[in-house]
């Protein structure tokens, strides 16, 4: 049996010249926890070629949605770049991951910190009810470098508060802290310079992260998610070791690189 689903690409947005979005079918039988990531990919020269993708879209809904770098020489995204409704793509059966709730021990507020595409298992879990009952708050902090990089910056500043489900608790407990590095912006500066100075916490009016209080999700480059995983060593939170061993913060790879 294939361990891949084939789906059908029914919609793609570019959102600038290095990012991309995709949307497409969903296997009845597809199964995952939000956060989680899957391998998607084409057929080239009648084999698969794969890349491991964060499942933006959260579980309960019917389609599948891909949040897409373009790397004008890589393998597969030089070539997905170019996808259209209509097309295939080939989605692995079993997604899996670090960037689950199930991971976290229980806390009051939950921290995501992404940088780039690394925003996009947060994207899932936004809209994750279960999110909403565990933690009193939920900070999403998306850094960029430019501020057409801000994808997804509509949904969380116009579309999740008016919504239908979500509003009420959207407006009562999450927090939208896009941070930009190389342009002029409401917040601006890294992620990671932001918490050292105390700039984050102040604000978004919260006190520094502790053990007691806050959780943590980080999903970036590898130097960010070192940097990132030895403040809150310094914090004293602790590094889930494992998948399904619950501790103070889980970290995934948004790329390999
Ligand atoms: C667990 C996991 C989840 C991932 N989820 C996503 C996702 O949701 N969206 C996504 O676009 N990519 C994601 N990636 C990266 C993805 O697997 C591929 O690397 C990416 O699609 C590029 O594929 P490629 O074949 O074109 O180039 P590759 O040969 O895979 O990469 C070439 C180089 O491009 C750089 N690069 C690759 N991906 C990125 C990226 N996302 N951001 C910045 N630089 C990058 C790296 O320096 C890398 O060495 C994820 C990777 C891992 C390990």
């Amino acid at each position: 049996m294939s361990k891949f689903h084939t789906e059908t690409v029914t919609y793609v947005h570019h959102w600038n010249d290095s990012l991309f979005t995709i949307k497409t079918t969903r296997d009845a039988g597809l199964r995952f926890r939000n956060g989680e990531f899957a391998m998607i990919g084409i057929m080239v020269d009648g084999r698969p070629l794969m890349r491991a993708y964060s499942i933006a879209s959260p579980n309960y809904e019917d389609h599948l949605e891909f949040f897409s770098i373009k790397v004008q020489d890589g393998p597969l995204t030089s070539r997905l770049q170019h996808i259209k409704v209509g097309d295939e793509l080939i989605i692995s059966k079993k997604p899996t991951g670090t960037l689950v709730v199930d991971d976290l021990l229980p806390g009051k507020n939950l921290y995501m910190l992404a940088t780039g595409t690394g925003l996009a298992p947060f994207l899932a879990l936004s809209r994750d009810p279960e999110v909403y009952e565990k933690f009193d708050k939920i900070i999403l902090c998306h850094g960029v470098r430019k501020v057409e990089d801000l994808a997804y910056r509509e949904m969380f500043e116009e579309t999740l508060p008016n919504d239908e489900l979500f509003g009420e608790w959207y407006r009562e407990k999450f927090i939208y802290y896009p941070t930009v590095t190389r342009e002029d912006f409401r917040n601006t500066g890294r992620i990671t310079d932001l918490m050292k100075s105390g700039k984050l916490y102040e604000d978004i009016g919260l006190p520094p992260m502790n053990k007691e209080d806050d959780r943590v999700m980080i999903c970036g480059s590898m130097p960010f998610n070192a940097d990132i995983s030895e403040i809150l060593d310094g914090y004293g939170l602790i590094v889930s070791p494992r998948m399904g061993v619950p501790a103070d913060y889980v970290v995934e790879r948004a790329f390999v690189g």
